[in-house]
């Protein structure tokens, strides 16, 4: 029998011969590294008998298929070990996700931080029986006489939900068979670089009415040192994490009471809110972008009009004199009004309206988390009413302005995606292609690599997703834009064109930094906290040396206020010592340091929360130093 390699040379091999015969024949140290093949582009074991004629490629660890494949045979060792400790398991999916993997259970009781320790002696156990990984075909009648008889219902159920006729498979290692389509390593000896992470709640099948389940997440890898580097990115990212800071720093809070997913700005939260705003107002002027304002409440009847209704988007609706209205998801509609409240000409247009607009979207609970995911945002939203001609230009136009708010704000790399036509949409085919062409011919106007995301565009239009990375690599949501030939359609929008004609104006729907929330989210965790001086929410704390200084420490507040700098006094009766490490912990740009020796010299002592010390100097010689570091950034 004849096999054809990636590189296109042929190799001979004995009738029967599997995919780690292949491996073999290659050579022993790739065989070694073997965790799957893939025949004809399929993937699958190892063990799996190869075709006479097929095109073989073998999978190793430095893939990521091979890692994935890696990871989610860890999940099925680390149940196959919660199933030894715990006989009474209930065992229901165990995927591998990005990281990592996870697998749920349904525990008699509650596990602890103990437990995973437990759990992964008794993995390293397994693994050292070097048992032999087996995949088997069944029918769905065998299929389901089997779990039911090991008294796995929600595997039962599982293979309930198969269609009709589907070809079962289930793999055997040891005394442990768990359901699943593989592939999977060739034997658990195989399995030795990995971690148990934590513990967390999952309702079973995402389900909120059905049980809630125990999760358990980890991770595996190649080698250790890979491990050693991915916790540690971990441990980094725990220090960082917006919600741990959000409290450290006093920013914002989040109750249960008062409503999940609804966040809170505390005083300094809003402050730092507030410089964002204050940021994009100045440069949505300058590019030409008019503000408006929108109610937060519309009639039920507009959102049929826009579409939302129908698709079913995640709103709030509610009666008023039994009339429904909906809590607006989007503030479409709004600025769609004010566009059609005069006759247009081609003169007007482009018409771009901006508008911090606070919308509510019904997430479910389970998927809200912190900042990021919340059920009320605010967006800095804008839509563009263009003629056709001039739909290429605002494009790029926009990825301008986005490019350069990102990089204002401390971000420096971002990934590009376009998002096309979903399944679930409204428009003419010829209408989404012209949208989607035009954002191609912007992306390649600033030469931007992107990926396509197929079919996951919104239901009006084709869009450019920019995703910012923070400071250890994580991506974050940043700036939307979407062509939109639809809702323009919908609410019956024109202008007067130079041939004294009506025409159809498109709509451009962007937002620059996205929801408000979620980007000071990415805020916090990108510069850990210790925000550019001009976004510090406290940018200079004064801090008298005793009780006789505040009357100085107060005129050299004074002095900063003239410039607009944010500055307090500390005038609590502690050490100076312990001020000053409390306004570290707050991050807090500068700290300006009073005693007799300043107040008799007319100077301040500057020191900066890096630490770095600028001894004492005289008062207008620190305002000059440290003013251009306070102001906000200019194009
Ligand atoms: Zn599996
Ligand atoms: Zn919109």
């Amino acid at each position: 029998m004849t096999v054809r390699l990636p590189d296109g040379t042929e190799l001979s091999l004995p009738a029967g011969a599997t995919g780690l015969d292949v491996a073999m024949a290659i050579g022993p140290r790739l065989a070694e590294a073997a965790v799957a093949v893939k025949i004809d582009g399929e993937l699958t074991d190892l063990g799996s008998p190869v075709t006479e004629g097929a095109e073989i490629a073998i999978v190793t660890l430095s893939t990521p298929e091979g890692i994935e494949i890696l990871r989610h045979s860890t999940a099925h060792l680390m149940a196959q070990a919660v199933t030894e400790l715990f006989p009474d398991a209930s065992l229901a999916i165990g995927p591998s996700i990005e990281d990592g993997f996870y697998y749920d259970f349904d525990l008699p009781r509650t596990l602890t931080p103990d437990d995973l320790q437990k759990v992964e002696k008794r993995m390293k156990e397994i693994a050292g029986r070097n048992t032999e990984i087996i995949r088997e075909e069944l029918s769905r009648e065998k299929a389901v006489e089997m779990f039911k008889e090991m008294g796995q219902d929600l595997k039962v159920e599982l293979i309930e939900d198969l269609p009709e006729g589907e070809l079962i498979t289930v793999y055997r290692q040891g005394d442990f068979v768990d359901l699943c389509r593989g592939p999977h390593v060739p034997s658990t000896g195989r399995l030795k670089v990995y971690k148990l992470l934590s513990i967390a709640g999952a309702y079973w099948r995402g389900d909120e009415s059905r049980p809630m389940l125990q999760r358990i997440y980890g991770t595996s890898f190649a080698d250790k040192k890979a491990l050693k580097q991915h916790l540690e990115r971990l441990e980094e990212a725990g220090k960082r994490d917006h919600r741990k800071l959000g409290k450290e720093l006093d920013l914002y809070s989040i109750h249960e009471s008062l409503g999940a997913g609804l966040p809170i700005y505390h005083p300094k939260g809003a402050t730092l809110r507030f410089v964002i705003e204050d940021f994009l107002r100045r440069e949505h002027r300058k590019r030409g972008y008019d503000p408006v304002i929108s109610p937060h409440i519309m009639k039920t009847d507009v959102w049929k009009t826009s579409g939302h209704y129908q698709m079913g988007y995640p709103m709030y609706f509610f009666d008023i004199d039994e009339q429904e209205y909906g809590i607006k998801p989007m503030n479409c509609p709004a600025h769609v009004y004010v566009y059609s409240s005069h006759t247009r000409s081609y003169r007007d247009l482009p018409l771009r309206l901006f508008e911090l607009g606070t919308v509510y979207r019904h997430e479910r609970s389970g998927v809200l988390h912190g900042l990021l995911r919340v059920r009320g945002f605010t967006q800095d939203d804008a839509h563009l009413f263009v003629t056709p001609a001039d739909l290429d230009k605002e494009i790029i136009d926009v990825l301008d302005f986005a490019f350069y708010c990102l990089k204002t704000f401390g971000f420096d790399e971002w990934k590009v995606m376009l998002s096309t036509r979903p399944e679930k949409s409204v428009g003419t085919d010829d209408n989404w292609d012209k949208a989607t062409k035009s954002l191609i011919t912007a992306m390649e106007h600033h030469d931007i690599e992107y990926t396509v995301d197929e079919g996951e565009g919104v239901f009006y239009g084709p869009k450019i997703d920019v995703k910012l990375k923070d400071a250890i690599g994580r991506l974050w949501q940043g700036p939307t834009i979407q062509v939109d030939f639809n809702l323009p359609e919908r609410f019956d929008l024109n202008y007067i064109g130079a041939d004294n004609e009506q025409h159809r104006p498109v709509m451009i729907h962007r937002v620059v930094l996205g929801s408000m929330e979620r980007f000071i989210g990415a805020l916090i965790e990108h510069h850990g906290g210790a925000f550019p001086a001009w976004l510090s929410p406290e940018q200079i704390a004064v801090v008298p040396v005793a009780d006789r200084h505040i009357e100085y420490a107060n005129k050299v507040r004074d002095r900063f206020n003239e410039i607009d700098a944010r500055i307090s006094v500390d005038g609590r009766s502690e050490s100076v010592s312990k001020k000053i490490r409390d306004h570290q912990l707050q991050k807090v740009p500068y700290m300006l340091v009073v005693g007799d020796q300043e107040e008799e010299a007319g100077t301040v002592a500057v020191r900066q929360r890096t630490g770095e010390d600028w001894g004492s100097i005289a008062l207008e010689e620190a305002v000059e130093r440290i003013s251009p570091d306070l102001r906000m950034p200019r194009s």
